[in-house]
């Protein structure tokens, strides 16, 4: 059985997002449980909790995925930046432990002044930190590989595995992969000799029982551009033969996906984007 869905904004409670994942047709839903540019948070309520809880239980939306903020740098060289990161990632996983979400997606840092060695070592420390304040906390870290813009780590499948085995509690971390960032990053989805090497990239390197989501999104830029514009499914660098590929690969076909396309409507079809893009899917999945 699939497991497709889209990022959905909490504007006005986090219950509209799951709202929003339903009424797209959605299996899953992936949120921030803040505002994504901001270090501060209004605390989550007894409320907030139980109308989140009811939807997905109503609505039968299931493995929902938080999404941390883009302020934070593990990596960072900065000692401040880096507390702060530490902080708010711990306030991360407890607003997902609150909600009752496993899982929170972080893209892993940037080495800004220093090195890719040092960066990865300052990821791991973090971690660490992070895992150290919160003993009890069944919420879980998933790192998300990149596309490589600019010193930022990640995008080689050996750095997502280096950091992971820096990591004091290894067990406690897991992995996203983007489709967009890895073709950006140089790993192919298509001809099935490219496909071929990047699934065998990702079972050497991270193990199929450490990717807990994917986000499906195809690229505007071409395979190895190191730059991050997400397309819609089959409009862009990866297309209908790239995902097909993924859609049809019985380890990847296991692992819930999260759409991360833009949200306008499709001039096409007059349908919204994310109803467009979840019917490619199904029916390049062989689902239709
Ligand atoms: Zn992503
Ligand atoms: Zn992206």
């Amino acid at each position: 059985m699939l497991t497709i869905g889209a990022h959905m904004s909490i504007a006005g409670g986090y219950y509209k997002a799951v709202e929003a994942a339903a009424e797209a047709g959605c299996d899953c839903v992936q949120l921030f449980t803040k505002n994504n540019n901001q270090w501060r948070a209004k605390p989550i309520t007894d409320d907030d909790v139980d109308r989140f809880q009811n939807a997905l239980k109503t609505l039968r939306i299931r493995a929902p995925l938080s999404h941390a903020s883009y302020l934070i740098n593990l990596a960072s060289p900065d000692r401040p930046l880096w507390d702060k990161s530490i902080d708010s990632m711990v306030v991360e996983l407890e607003r997902a432990e609150r909600l009752g979400i496993p899982y929170v997606v972080v893209h892993p840092g940037a080495y800004t002044t220093t090195s890719e060695a040092r960066g990865l070592r300052k990821i791991a420390w973090a971690i660490d930190r992070v895992h150290r304040r919160l003993p009890h906390c069944r919420a879980q870290i998933l790192l998300e590989n990149t596309a490589g813009q600019g010193t930022t780590l990640g995008w080689k499948f050996e750095q997502l595995a280096r950091i992971i085995e820096l990591c004091r509690h290894p067990e406690r971390v897991g992995v996203c992969v983007d489709t967009c960032h890895a073709l950006a990053a140089g790993y192919g989805w298509s001809p099935p000799s490219q496909f071929d090497t990047t699934l065998e990239a990702l079972e050497t390197h991270i193990g199929w029982n450490r990717i807990r989501a994917l986000h499906v999104n195809d690229s505007m830029k071409p395979r190895g551009s190191r730059v991050d514009r997400h397309a819609h499914i089959g409009h862009g660098q990866i297309g209908e033969s790239g995902f097909r590929n993924i859609m049809r690969n019985a380890h990847l076909r296991k692992i819930p996906m999260y759409l991360e396309t833009p949200k306008s409507t499709d001039p096409g079809t007059g349908q919204p984007w994310d109803v467009v893009n979840l019917a490619t899917l199904r029916r390049l999945a062989g689902e239709e």
